[in-house]
């Protein structure tokens, strides 16, 4: 049987004797351990309509017109309204000049939802949330370190511990709530009922389980399971809201995983580097080149194709010599299934959104992914994009 290279993924740790050691943003930002990202993204929701003025109308929040609907999930679970901005042209973050007009009276929080390691705009998006008002979350699930950690600009910020996240604990969130806004944060959230993760044998026996389906051969067998629905987009409602107990130890092992993990992202910046004569965006390897992100996770490297029917043959090319890369979530927000009718029309065009998801690759970056991995992916898209080139 042929194996697979996952397209995302980290091993899941075994949790750390250590205690009392400090999380990164301990100074500026208190933590609270959640059920899920997408929970503690709710929460971060509750705490900005709570703390706002808005009373008579339903309150609104804005977020990207392309990215995880779970986003749309965390919002709705509050009542809210959801507000899409599309993207800049061949960007994963939100205009800035749609943003603003995207802002309302009823407008509580913008979601500032960072891309597969790079964070978005935040210090652009900050001043134009205390100008008029509003929270500025920062959705850092798909990165790690978050940016809060370098600056406190965010009035919060969200962590996933989800598989397919930077720290995979099977599980769990954390919502990071700044120090000015610490007391008032209490109150609410200790108002959800906690829940505490025990990591007995059951949970160490799913912890081998699952690591063992992260290898080659583990994921090959497991992408022969159609019922698992491995890798679609779907839109699930948020039923459950709680606090989650972590055991010290174990939050602080994923993050000693994070830091110590081989990046092979530069590796891809010199391999892939041919294809921006073909047509391609390597708007990752620019952000990259920039410096910026130093230190951070990339949870997958991602690129452009020129168009839709050469991304979707670059997939396919890749994943017939056992590379997992994928289009990611496939679509903006608003063709997401389920996600249309939550809408109800209220979504306007999203044309940037739309292109992007239309042309998006992503390539495997996580520890298993070998120089000899990244040699095959340029050869498979040089192979390709050859056959293209007018
Ligand atoms: C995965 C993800 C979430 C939700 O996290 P879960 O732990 O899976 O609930 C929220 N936002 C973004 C950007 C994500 O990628």
């Amino acid at each position: 049987m042929k194996g697979m290279l996952r397209p995302v993924g980290s091993r899941v740790p075994a949790p750390d004797s250590g205690t009392g050691v400090s999380l990164p943003w301990d100074t500026n930002y208190h933590t609270w351990t959640m059920g899920s990202g997408t929970q503690a993204l709710s929460a971060a929701v509750l705490l900005a309509i709570s703390r706002s003025k808005v009373k008579n109308s339903t309150p609104e929040v804005v977020l990207p017109a392309y990215g995880c609907p779970d986003l749309v999930t965390a919002v709705v679970a509050q009542g809210a309204r959801p507000v899409l901005v599309d993207l800049l042209p061949d960007s994963p973050f939100m205009s800035y000049e749609l943003l603003s007009r995207a802002l309302s009276d009823a407008t509580v929080a913008v979601i500032a939802a960072g891309f597969l390691g790079m964070p978005e705009q935040l210090s652009l998006l900050a001043s134009l949330c205390r100008e008029r008002d509003v929270w500025l979350i920062e959705d850092a699930a798909q990165c790690f370190p978050p940016d809060c950690a370098r600056e406190p600009i965010a009035d919060c910020a969200v962590l996933s511990f989800g598989r397919g996240k930077p720290i995979n604990l099977m599980g769990g969130g954390a919502l990071l709530v700044r120090a000015d806004h610490s007391a008032s944060a209490a109150d609410v959230l200790f108002g959800l009922p906690e829940e505490t993760l025990n990591i007995g044998w059951k949970w160490k026996a799913k912890r081998l389980v699952f690591n063992f389906l992260l290898g080659r051969f583990g994921y090959g067998l497991l992408r022969r399971l159609p019922f698992l629905g491995l890798g679609t987009t779907v839109y699930k409602p948020l039923l459950d809201l709680h606090r989650l107990q972590l055991p010290g130890g174990l939050l602080l092992a994923g993050i000693r995983g994070a830091s110590e993990r081989s990046d092979i992202a530069a590796d891809y910046v010199r391999e892939l580097g041919f294809l921006a004569q073909r047509g391609w965006r390597a708007f990752m390897a620019e952000e990259l080149s920039g410096g910026r992100r130093a230190g951070q996770v990339t949870l997958r490297y991602a690129l452009l194709a020129p168009d839709r029917g050469i991304r979707d043959k670059a997939v396919d090319a890749l994943n017939d010599v056992s590379i997992g890369a994928n289009a990611f979530y496939g679509a903006p927000l608003p063709e997401i299934e389920g996600v249309f009718d939550i809408l109800a029309g209220s979504a306007g065009e999203c044309p940037n959104a739309k292109s992007f998801a239309d042309r998006l690759v992503t390539l495997p970056s996580h520890e298993d992914v070998t120089g000899a991995d990244a040699s095959l992916i340029a050869a498979t898209l040089d192979k390709i994009t050859v056959q293209h080139k007018k």
